[in-house]
C-alpha cells in the first residue's frame, strides 16, 4: 500500500494507544506517550527550522529518544540520515556532507567529535540528548504549544531514510530508503512473522543497532507496527543481554552471529532461562551451521537465518519460521520479491539451478538510488534489479545460499575458494572461537587462502593442527596455507567482522 511511514506508526498509535510501546531499563512508554513525545520533538524542530526535504542526522545508541526522534523527523517531511556514534572525525565528515545535514539529534557524549569537524559542515542546530542529565532533548519535550504542523508525503519519491552502507567492503553509500521501501519492508516482514495469534504482544529485544538498517526495520518499525514493545538496550555486553532476557522475557531477538557466537560461550558455562524467546533471527552476515547446530542444543532455540542489504531496507530473503527450514541457507524470497542468479561477468543470463552467480533482487523494498551518486546508481540498480554483490545459488525448492562476497572471493591457482566455505570448516574446530578467511598475493599462487583466528580460551592448539583439520575437509586449494592466531578480531559496529581491515594490516606488513 502506499503510505508513509508516518501514517503506519499513526495507524498502529490509534489501534494500541494504551499499550507498552517501549521499554528502556526501568522507563516504560504506552504508544499514546510516544505519540506525544513525537508530536513535542516535530514541534521542537520545526521551530529550529527543520522543513520538508531537509536532512536531520541521528547519532545515537539505542535508547527511547531513537524512535522518538526518528518519526518527529519524518513527521516534518524530513529524511533521517542514520549516523553509526563509533564514527571517527573523518566518517562522520564524510557522511554529514554528502547528504548535507542541517540539523542533528546526537548523544551529549559524543558533541566533542561533532565540534571537531562541524565548522566544515552545513550543521545549524543540533539538539543533544542525554541519558543521566536533563539536555536539549528534555526542553523540546516540556515545552507547551499547538501541534507540529502536518505535511504531505509522497510515499514513492520522498526520502525517509538515508542508511549508509556499513563500507565493509569500501567506502559508505548513502542508499535513499523511501516511506514506500521502508513500508513495504515492514509488511513484508510481518507476513513472514510465524505467531499470528499472539500479534501485538511481540516483545522485541532490541539489541541490533537502531542506526543499522537491520535493527530499524526488523527490530524497531516491525514491532511498532504489530504494536509490540521494543525493549530498548544500548550495548551489546553478554552477560547484561542474558539477564535482560531472563527478566523481561523478550519474545523474539534480531541478531547477529557474533552476539549468538557470544551468547552461546556464556551459556555453555551459566545456566540461564531462554525460554520466552520463540523468533531468533539472524542476518547481516553469514552464520556458521555450527554455531546455530550449538545454539540449538544448549538453548533449545532455533535461529532462522536471513539476509539483506542497507539498499534492500533490508530483508529480502529468510527461512521460514515454520516451515522448512535450511541450514547454511539464507532461505527463501519475502512476498513480492524476485530473486536471480545470474552470470558474474555479464550480469546477464540466468544460471542453471545449483551454479553460482550474482545475486540480482528485485521488489517494493528496494532503495531509489545512492545519495548524490549517479554512476554508482547506474551500476547497482541495473532495469529495477538491484545487484547485490553477493555470489550465491539457489536449489530446486528456492532456498538461497550465499558464497561468499564477490569482491572477497580469492583466486588461488586459478580456483575459485568462497572464504564462507573455508570458514564453516574452521567453525567446526573444537578450539575455534571465531575466525576470517581471507586471500593475500602470492606471486606463484596469485593469492594464498589465510585463515585468522581466535582460539577458545583453555585451547593449545596449533597452526598445524588446523591445517590438518582443513586438509581433512576440503579439496587442497581451499586449505589455508596460512594461519594466525589472534586475540580478536576486528568488528564493525554491528558486529560484523571487518575483513577489510584485516586485508589493510596485510598490506602494511607487506
Ligand atoms: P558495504 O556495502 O559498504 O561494503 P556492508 O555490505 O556491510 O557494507 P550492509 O548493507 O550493512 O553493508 O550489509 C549487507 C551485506 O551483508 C550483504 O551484501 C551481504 O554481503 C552480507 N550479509 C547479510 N546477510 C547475510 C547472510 N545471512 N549471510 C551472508 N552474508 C550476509
Amino acid at each position: 500500500p502506499e503510505m508513509s511511514l508516518t501514517e503506519m506508526l499513526d495507524e498502529s498509535i490509534r489501534h494500541h494507544r494504551d499499550k507498552t510501546a517501549m521499554t528502556f531499563g526501568e522507563l516504560v512508554y504506552t504508544y499514546e506517550e510516544m505519540d506525544e513525545r513525537i508530536d513535542r520533538v516535530a514541534r521542537g524542530l520545526s521551530q529550529r527550522g527543520v522543513k520538508k526535504g531537509d536532512r536531520v542526522a541521528l547519532m545515537l545508541p539505542n535508547c527511547p529518544q531513537y524512535p522518538v526522534s526518528y518519526f518527529a523527523i519524518l513527521r516534518l517531511g524530513a529524511s533521517v540520515v542514520q549516523v553509526n556514534p563509533m564514527y571517527k572525525p573523518p566518517e562522520l565528515l564524510h557522511v554529514l556532507n554528502d547528504s548535507g545535514v542541517s540539523a542533528m539529534v546526537i548523544l551529549d557524549s559524543l558533541q566533542p567529535l561533532l565540534d571537531a569537524v562541524r565548522s566544515n559542515t552545513q550543521v545549524e542546530s543540533v539538539v543533544d540528548v542525554s541519558l543521566t542529565e536533563p539536555s536539549s532533548f528534555d526542553e523540546l519535550l516540556m515545552e507547551e504549544g499547538v501541534s507540529a504542523p502536518r505535511v504531505d508525503i509522497d510515499p514513492k519519491e520522498d526520502v525517509a531514510v538515508i542508511q549508509y552502507t556499513g563500507g565493509t567492503t569500501g567506502r559508505s553509500k548513502g542508499a535513499m530508503l523511501t516511506h514506500y521501501n521502508l513500508v513495504a519492508n515492514t509488511l513484508q516482514s510481518a507476513a513472514t512473522q510465524s505467531d499470528k495469534t499472539n500479534r501485538g504482544n511481540e516483545r522485541v529485544l532490541t539489541i541490533a543497532p537502531l542506526f543499522h538498517v537491520y535493527g530499524m526495520t526488523s527490530a524497531m518499525n516491525l514491532t511498532f507496527y504489530l504494536g509490540g514493545n521494543v525493549i530498548l538496550v544500548p550495548k551489546f555486553e553478554v552477560e547484561n543481554v542474558a539477564s535482560i532476557i531472563e527478566r523481561l522475557k523478550p519474545t523474539s531477538f534480531p541478531g547477529v552471529p557474533t552476539m549468538y557466537m557470544a551468547l552461546m560461550e556464556y551459556y555453555q558455562e551459566k545456566n540461564f532461562d531462554t525460554s520466552s524467546l520463540n523468533v531468533l533471527t539472524s542476518g547481516s552476515a553469514p552464520l556458521p551451521v555450527e554455531v546455530m547446530n550449538q545454539f540449538h542444543s544448549i538453548t533449545g532455540a532455533s535461529i532462522a537465518e536471513g539476509y539483506g542489504l542497507s539498499e534492500a531496507s533490508p530483508v529480502t530473503h529468510r527461512n521460514p519460521v515454520t516451515g522448512l527450514q535450511k541450514r547454511g541457507s539464507i532461505g527463501v524470497t519475502l512476498p513480492n520479491t524476485e530473486a536471480r542468479i545470474v552470470d558474474i561477468a555479464t550480469g546477464e543470463n540466468t544460471m542453471p539451478t545449483g551454479d553460482v552467480g550474482e545475486l540480482i533482487i528485485r521488489g517494493p523494498q528496494i532503495m531509489k538510488g545512492y545519495y548524490g551518486m549517479p554512476e554508482e546508481t547506474e551500476q547497482t540498480l541495473r532495469n529495477g534489479w538491484l545487484y547485490t554483490g553477493d555470489l550465491a545459488n539457489v536449489d530446486e525448492d528456492g532456498y538461497f545460499y550465499i558464497v561468499g562476497r564477490k569482491k572477497e572471493m580469492i583466486l588461488a591457482s586459478g580456483f575459485n575458494v568462497y572464504p564462507i566455505e573455508v570458514e564453516g570448516v574452521l567453525y567446526r574446530h573444537p578450539s575455534v572461537q571465531e575466525a576470517a578467511v581471507i586471500g593475500v598475493p602470492d606471486s606463484y599462487r596469485g593469492e594464498n587462502v589465510k585463515a585468522v583466528i581466535v582460539k577458545r580460551e583453555d585451547s593449545n592448539t596449533t597452526e598445524d593442527e588446523v591445517i590438518e583439520f582443513c586438509q581433512e575437509n576440503l579439496s587442497s586449494y581451499k586449505v589455508p596455507k596460512l594461519i594466525y592466531f589472534v586475540e580478536e578480531l576486528p568488528k564493525s559496529a554491528v558486529g560484523k567482522i571487518l575483513k577489510r581491515e584485516l586485508v589493510e594490516e596485510e598490506q602494511r606488513l607487506k
